[in-house]
């Protein structure tokens, strides 16, 4: 949640000289850096180079005795948890798991916002909890806790890919994330600022109008990156402007693009591709650090075996897949047991193996990702506008509504607690993003309307549909 310490740090880096904010994200940057590569996560990283090629009984037997400890864990330190059945004895680990995991409840993330005090695990002390919010794919706020070697080991299924494609820890790169690192209301390049402790130049992605493309495009051309990242909706707008005025990047600059945090579509993949002159490496993960899945050079989504296990809840089934709601075990997380948890996306799973010979489970796909962009009165485009309701626990469940330029509509549940002064936060949190060009209406509601699948969708935008 914000606080009013973090409203006048804001406030006070908004108002810095480029050069200072260029320090303050450099020394974010370091301070991210060592959080994540400790000894941990280079260990870490180390073994799981070794498992990655299986075999997959391994995997199988890696995450049994992670499953088994996460289970005895939770019994003995998680009060939600105190009546779970033990683990199964079976000898074969597959098996195993598969029993193991039959006789836990799945955990609906309506239980995890009810229980979230008594699954947090009782025996880790306040100072090593690091505490994060999710918005998740419906709207609703989540609080996460999880630990430092939580955080390693999710960044060990990053970089193991990372490393696999020749990729360094300090190479140079360009990101494309939800961060806002230059101030909304500049209209002047730099739109992007430098952290110069590990090689990164952090992209706006609040100011990404037709006209402001192309310098964006210009400063690609400047440096000289090894690999992107990003999400793939903020890396596809500035690969369009690239096809269109042809100012493509030389094929091969890249090594690689990863994107992340939302769906891939497969247009976006494509211009990506042909712009950044380099190929897509997408990723599944989640803010609550429960699953993981990277993707290989078929496309497809391998799970990161000794990070999560995943379970599909099966609604539709051939011969060579299935699909249906993902169903989630953490094994990395200490802090937060997420057992059987119903994450909310949904996947497709192969039945046989992948054709590139990675062992283990791997999926065709996993949506439930896809959200459209609002589009500002001065052209501007964003996406990612769930993100406002990462630090709002008083809101239920928010959908925002575009159908013209002049205003957005943010439909949403009001949970206890929501007040005037709530109020005045939810609108802030929109004009950070948004600024102050167009018209923001609250409408509070009893019940927020499903899409015909099932799905929920935080953000419907008739402006700003994503188009090929
Ligand atoms: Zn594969």
């Amino acid at each position: 949640m914000r606080s009013m310490s973090e409203l006048a740090e804001r406030y006070v880096f908004d108002h810095l000289p480029v050069f200072t904010q260029n320090l303050f994200v450099s020394m974010a940057g370091q301070q991210r850096f060592r959080n994540r590569f400790s000894d941990h996560f280079h260990t870490t990283l180390e073994n799981w180079q070794e498992t990655i090629d299986g075999p997959v009984d391994l995997l199988h037997q890696i995450q049994r005795e992670r499953l088994d400890r996460l289970v005895l864990r939770a019994r003995e330190h998680s009060p939600f948890y105190k009546d779970l059945s033990e683990p199964s004895r079976a000898d074969d680990a597959h098996e195993a798991i598969r029993e193991t995991l039959a006789q836990m409840p799945v955990l609906e993330k309506k239980v995890y916002r009810d229980n979230t005090e008594n699954i947090i695990a009782r025996d880790i002390p306040a100072r090593r909890l690091r505490r994060g919010m999710t918005s998740g794919t419906t709207g609703t706020a989540l609080r996460l806790f999880y630990t430092r070697e939580t955080e390693a080991e999710e960044y060990a299924t990053v970089w193991r890919l990372r490393e696999q494609l020749g990729v360094g820890l300090y190479d140079p790169h360009f990101t494309f994330t939800g961060k806002i690192i230059v101030p909304v209301t500049q209209t002047r390049p730099p739109f992007w600022r430098h952290n110069s402790y590990n090689n990164q130049t952090l992209f706006s992605l609040y100011h990404m109008s037709p006209d402001n493309l192309e310098l964006y495009v210009d400063q690609l051309h400047e440096i000289d990156a090894v690999y992107a990242n990003g999400y793939p909706s903020a890396l596809h707008l500035v690969a369009r402007e690239m096809l269109t005025k042809g100012t493509t990047l030389t094929r091969g600059q890249l090594k690689a693009v990863f994107t992340s945090s939302e769906s891939l579509l497969a247009f976006q993949r494509d211009d990506i591709e042909e712009a950044f002159g380099a190929k897509v490496w997408d990723r599944y993960g989640s803010a609550e650090f429960a699953v993981s899945m990277t993707a290989c050079p078929q496309q497809n989504l391998h799970v990161d075996m000794e990070y999560c296990i995943v379970e599909v809840d099966v609604i539709e089934e051939t011969d060579q897949w299935e699909r249906g709601q993902l169903l989630v075990t953490g094994l990395a997380n200490d802090a937060t047991p997420f057992i059987r948890y119903r994450i909310g996306d949904v996947g497709t799973r192969l039945k046989g193996s992948c054709p590139c010979g990675r062992p283990g489970d791997v999926f065709l796909d996993v949506d439930g990702r896809v959200e459209d962009f609002i589009v500002t009165s001065s052209g501007r485009k964003i996406g990612r506008m769930d993100h406002i309701f990462k630090s709002m626990d008083q809101v239920e469940e928010a959908q925002i509504l575009q159908t013209t330029l002049e205003e957005i509509e943010v439909v949403f549940i009001p949970g206890a607690g929501f007040d005037s002064t709530t109020e005045s936060k939810l609108r802030r949190e929109i004009r950070s993003r948004l600024g102050d060009e167009m018209g923001v209406r609250l409408n509070p509601v009893n019940e927020i309307a499903r899409e015909p699948n099932g799905k929920f969708r935080a953000v419907k935008s008739t402006i700003g549909k994503l188009s090929s």
